[in-house]
């Protein structure tokens, strides 16, 4: 049976169509095989008790007759994003018993489309980390070398789909969390235009850089999961309207290349990989230009004060009242002492300290106001670049993944792996990771990840190009 299972939303979807599948089988199909591989990998922090309700009511759905893009689909969802009734974590010791009492508007949306939640999958604690070991429930594997990391936060999301323990997966980006993992696991992923998808219901890390995105096996998978999730929303003022049209999609398109921003400590098997990206999509007829994007250096940084400051606001409601674990202290300031150092990993707390620092009024203008100017600075310039080019290409990270353990002591070193990604989030617009070519490390052939980044509300050009470089599409 599972030799058979579907790996995609597109087949899934035919043979659910066609009745040669039933919703039940597909999820009975998925649950055995994350009974037999997900003990190593560790994607999932909990499979739902009631996936094969879910897939019955699914199959209700279909033999009265009714279809659509994900109806049956079994899916996993990040840690972070709220399921009414079910256990949401961010991986973090401060929501572990943490009981979701609505459903996120991503998750209302899907569950209209029919689609079918597997379980939740790790992450870094509160979606800060590039390798999924800031998780406090232990490490996720890489599917394509077991000693490797599966990047991160969305690292659980990225090796389920990876490993066909999931058709398609959420995660949410702030700074390449859906993107970075999706290079790392081989798979595709999508960071969409911010306030493209509603952020109600999703842990907040950073309000200003927050979006929810899939990951999936192929690019036209990645824009049916869009297609779905994608929209204005009530409950989150800060989604475009959906009178706002998408950039329409053209026969050739210009790709620009920041040359000069990719000398620096990026690995050379990753740029070989790059370039043979850039010549697949000019034998398809694009063309490809050097371009100059004198302020996208500084996106790091910018980047590395405006998320502290923006996760030291968000995440002062855990104070051990409001929600999830409380120690008893002294008195009242010592409760949340208490409860804060118990809740929160190290890397949550350095971020913490980090952003009250750049916020704190003595530095305020030298730090999180410049940052503010930077990010303006950087925003202007890409719109510049944009009159010229259709999209901006980079690797989606500078190596790939890497050793298990191999950063962890150093914080500086896991920051540099979002040097590529974090600019799309600092401007809001989309970008897109799709795997092209590989870099062997130890006899094994590591998968490297291609980033399209479009000016906001260009997905449809980020997939067309996606396509060409996954053989998808000619
Ligand atoms: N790796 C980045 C960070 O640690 C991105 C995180 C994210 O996108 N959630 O901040």
């Amino acid at each position: 049976m599972s030799t058979t299972l579907p790996t995609s939303i597109r087949e899934a979807r035919a043979l659910l169509e066609s009745k040669k599948m039933t919703a039940v089988e597909l999820a009975k199909g998925y649950m055995e095989r994350i009974q037999a591989s997900d003990k190593d990998l560790h994607a999932y922090l909990e499979v739902y008790d009631d996936v094969l309700e879910q897939a019955k009511q699914a199959d209700a759905r279909i033999a009265k007759g009714e279809t659509g893009p994900m109806l049956g689909v079994p899916i996993a969802v990040k840690d972070n994003i709220l399921v009414k009734g079910k256990t949401a974590s961010a991986s973090s010791k401060m929501l572990e018993s943490y009981v979701a009492t609505y459903d996120a508007t991503v998750i209302t949306k899907l569950r209209e489309a029919g689609a079918v939640f597997l379980g939740r999958t790790n992450m870094d604690e509160f979606a800060m980390g590039s390798s999924t070991e800031s998780s406090a429930f232990g490490l996720t594997r890489n599917p394509r070398d077991p000693s490797r990391v599966p990047g991160g936060s969305s690292g659980g999301s990225a090796a389920a789909v990876a490993g066909d323990i999931a058709i398609a997966a959420l995660g949410s980006d702030t700074g390449g969390s859906i993107r970075q993992p999706a290079a790392f696991c081989g798979v595709v992923g999508l960071k969409p235009t911010y306030g493209s998808v509603s952020r109600h219901g999703l842990m907040a890390m950073g309000s200003s850089l927050d979006v929810i995105g899939p990951l999936t096996h192929s690019v036209e998978d990645a824009e049916t999961l869009f297609s779905v999730i994608r929209g204005r929303d009530a409950m989150d003022s800060t989604t475009i309207p959906d009178d706002r049209p998408f950039i329409e999609q053209k026969k050739v398109y210009t790709i620009g290349v920041p040359r000069s921003f990719l000398t620096k400590g990026v690995d050379p098997d990753v740029l070989a990989a790059f370039e043979t990206g850039l010549k697949t999509l000019e034998k398809a007829g694009h063309n490809v230009v050097d371009i100059t994007l004198p302020t996208i250096e500084y996106s790091l940084a910018t980047y590395y004060i405006i998320m502290p400051a923006e996760v030291s606001a968000n995440l002062a409601r855990f104070d051990g009242v409001r929600y999830g674990l409380h120690k008893d202290g002294k008195d009242r300031t010592d409760d949340y002492r208490q409860s804060r150092g118990a809740g929160f990993g190290k890397e949550v707390r350095r971020r913490i300290l980090l952003g009250t620092y750049v916020l704190s009024s003595g530095y305020y203008d030298a730090y999180y106001g410049k940052a503010m100017q930077a990010r303006d600075r950087i925003r202007r310039d890409a719109r510049e670049v944009f009159k010229k080019v259709d999209v901006i290409a980079t690797p989606t990270a500078p190596t790939p993944a890497f050793k298990i353990g191999s950063k962890t002591s150093d914080p500086l070193a896991m920051y540099l792996e979002d040097v590529f990604t974090v600019s799309a989030n600092i401007i809001g617009i989309p970008a897109l990771s799709v795997p092209h070519g590989t870099a062997m490390r130890d006899g094994v052939e590591l998968p490297v990840g291609f980033q399209l980044m479009a000016p906001e509300l260009g997905e449809s050009t980020l997939f067309s190009l996606g396509k060409v470089l996954t053989g998808e599409q000619a």
